[in-house]
């Protein structure tokens, strides 16, 4: 996949291009990113790029004129171009999988008190990342670009993509690791039962559980198959103890912490 970043702040992006996942997908070629700055394309002889809002008001708006001819010369029709925006859908999961599966996104950055209204036109879409103004897009493409880096075929182990937050309306159950005790704090002990049926019921629950408590939105959203209920009503009742965990404790009694 390829992602083409118009931006008049190129070197933000160092830091994301050159660390951790970022840096490997690129090396493996699992994507290719290419940062473009706009203020390339200016005609402007003191190579500005912005200007007075026309009517009057704060700030300095992107014109068209670099912004069109920057989108021209390095996008085709087949570029996917995405204006960021706080006008835009509010970006989501759901949106990271559907971007994942195409060829060439554009991601194009705004800055300042924002861009010409009459850029919108020559775009697929608007997105925004959140109820909140940023200086510049370049924050929101980062987001972009990484969620949907994380999701393309050997940028991570694929097992890391199973059950995560937000697949199906669920937040992902809790996570632990050595030791097992820290401070009185305990891993549930059902962890080391070596029941994988145990366990996939009981990181289920927890699913249901913490989705319930933060984020109800998104609870009422998942569609609840009949273990589900189970499960909830288990939660409900305070039911800490059900059978089916005490069943896969008693049996993985051979498995230490
Ligand atoms: N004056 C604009 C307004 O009130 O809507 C805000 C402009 S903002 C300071 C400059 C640029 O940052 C925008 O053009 C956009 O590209 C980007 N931006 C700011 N907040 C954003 C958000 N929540 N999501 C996506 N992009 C955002």
């Amino acid at each position: 996949m390829k992602i083409k970043i118009l931006t008049l702040f190129p070197e933000m992006f160092d830091g994301f291009k050159n660390n951790s996942i970022i840096k490997r997908a690129i090396a493996k070629g699992v994507v290719e990113i290419e940062l473009i700055n706009i203020r390339d394309y200016t005609k402007d002889k003191n190579f500005r790029v912005d200007s007075a809002p026309i009517g009057g008001g704060a700030g300095l708006i992107m014109k068209l004129q670099p912004l069109v001819d920057c989108l021209n010369a390095t996008c085709t029709a087949s570029t996917h171009k995405i204006m960021l925006s706080p006008r835009g859908k509010t970006y989501n999961q759901k949106k990271a999988n559907e971007l994942k599966n195409l060829q060439e996104v554009a991601l194009i950055c705004g800055h300042y008190e924002g861009i010409d209204e009459r850029f919108n036109d020559y775009v697929d879409e608007l997105i925004s990342i959140g109820d909140y103004v940023l200086t510049g897009g370049e924050i929101a493409s980062m987001a972009i670009a990484d969620s949907i880096i994380r999701l393309l075929d050997g940028a991570i182990n694929n097992e890391s993509l199973v059950d995560e937050s937000f697949d199906d309306d669920l937040l992902e159950y809790p996570q632990y690791t050595e030791p097992y005790e820290f401070e009185g704090k305990k891993v549930p002990d059902i962890l080391y039962s070596g029941n994988h049926e145990a366990i996939k019921k009981y990181r289920r629950k927890e699913s249901l559980r913490l989705t319930k408590k933060y984020r109800p939105d998104l609870y009422e959203k998942h569609v609840k198959n009949k273990q589900d209920l189970k499960l909830i009503k288990e939660i409900e009742d305070g039911n800490e103890s059900p059978k089916w965990m005490t069943d896969a404790l008693e049996k993985g009694k051979k498995f230490t912490h």
